[in-house]
């Protein structure tokens, strides 16, 4: 089955991806009118509880015209994130209470933490768990990522360090590499992780600035990309991941289980086989975490294992995620079947 549509012309002319950072749209208007909405679609409330964030990019590979785009699903502020809906936390995974030994760190896994390395993304997801997240008491400078380098220096049970967010690569390569810089130096750091959305909404992310600083970089670098639909799968993103492939970076995938979005085994094992054919392995299939607006993306449990056998049915296994469910308090994430 192949995902071919008609796309828009919304990418102006050759921006740096700073710029293109500078030119998202954000306001619910534009985006209706960018695509043939009408504004009864999409709800002011929703957009003031959380802000709408979408690249000119992701937009550009949305259907115009068609309410139901998959891509649209998932950044346009509807009426139902303003349900409040029993058992939907605004901290679902409760991780800045039990799990942040100092600012923007989450130490929750052996083995391996999380940095948070900025405090914005190029896109506002809806079913983002960590939309009511409050960044701002989590922005870091120098300071604190010094500090977050002390606690990682001193704790050598650790190997890995994941780079998060927000989106990390929305921070410069300067600051990235000077982050990294910092790691070198510990002898029980092994490997570079780095959980991005940016090359999938914003492929020229992947410059040669970037690449240089992955290509010289010391510690075994992966890089955990987060894509939910056969049909953010651009040339452009083909493009950057043979990219970063030919700079020794793996590439994995996670992405969310969401209703009426990729909640479908065709739908899923083309994405599986469009992942690998772009050098990307797919990793994990997350049940969605229960945050507070995002109810109405819910696919129940046995919906989910019934999706898993029949995608396991059709795929080899390489190509089948594991499918998981994180669960507040336990020390990893929890298989589902
Ligand atoms: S890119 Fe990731 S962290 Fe950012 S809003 Fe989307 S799901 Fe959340």
């Amino acid at each position: 089955m192949n995902t071919i549509l008609p796309t828009l012309q919304l990418e102006p002319s050759p921006q740096s991806w700073q710029q293109a950072l500078q030119d998202l749209i954000k306001k619910p208007s534009e985006l209706a009118e960018l695509l043939n909405l009408s504004p009864e679609q999409l709800s002011q409330e929703a957009a003031e509880q959380f802000e709408v964030r979408v690249t000119r990019h992701f937009a550009s590979l949305m259907e115009p015209g068609n309410p139901n785009d998959p891509l649209l699903l998932q950044v346009l502020p509807g009426i139902a994130e303003t349900i409040k809906a029993e058992g939907y936390s605004s901290e679902p995974l409760m991780e800045s209470d039990q799990f942040n030994p100092r600012p923007g760190v989450i130490h929750k896994y052996k083995g391996r933490l999380l940095l948070m390395a900025s405090n914005q993304c190029a896109i506002n997801c809806r079913y983002c768990f960590r939309r009511h997240f409050p960044y701002q008491d989590h922005h870091l400078g120098r300071k604190q990522w010094l500090e977050a380098v002390d606690y990682i220096a001193q704790d050598h049970s650790l190997s890995e360090v994941i780079l998060s967010g927000g989106d990390p690569l929305s921070q410069s390569d300067k600051q990235l590499s000077w982050l990294a810089e910092q790691l070198k130096d510990i002898p029980h750091i092994k490997r570079l992780r780095i959980h991005s959305r940016l090359p999938v909404v914003l492929p020229s992310r992947v410059d040669e600035k970037l690449l240089s600083w992955l290509n010289s970089e010391h510690l075994q670098t992966s890089m955990v990309l987060h894509i939910n639909h056969p049909q953010e799968i651009s040339t452009e993103l083909r493009h950057a991941c043979k990219r970063l492939k030919d700079a020794d970076v793996r590439l994995f995938n996670q992405s969310v289980l969401l209703k009426g979005i990729n909640d479908n085994s065709g739908i899923l094992a083309e994405l599986s086989e469009a992942l690998f054919e772009s050098h990307i392995q797919p990793y994990y299939l997350h049940q969605l975490d229960k945050v507070q607006g995002a109810a109405h993306f819910q696919v129940e449990d046995e919906d989910a294992r019934r999706l898993y056998y029949e995608l396991r049915a059709e795929l080899p296994g390489y190509l089948v995620p594991l499918l998981t469910q994180e669960i507040p308090g336990k020390a990893a994430k929890t298989p589902i079947v």
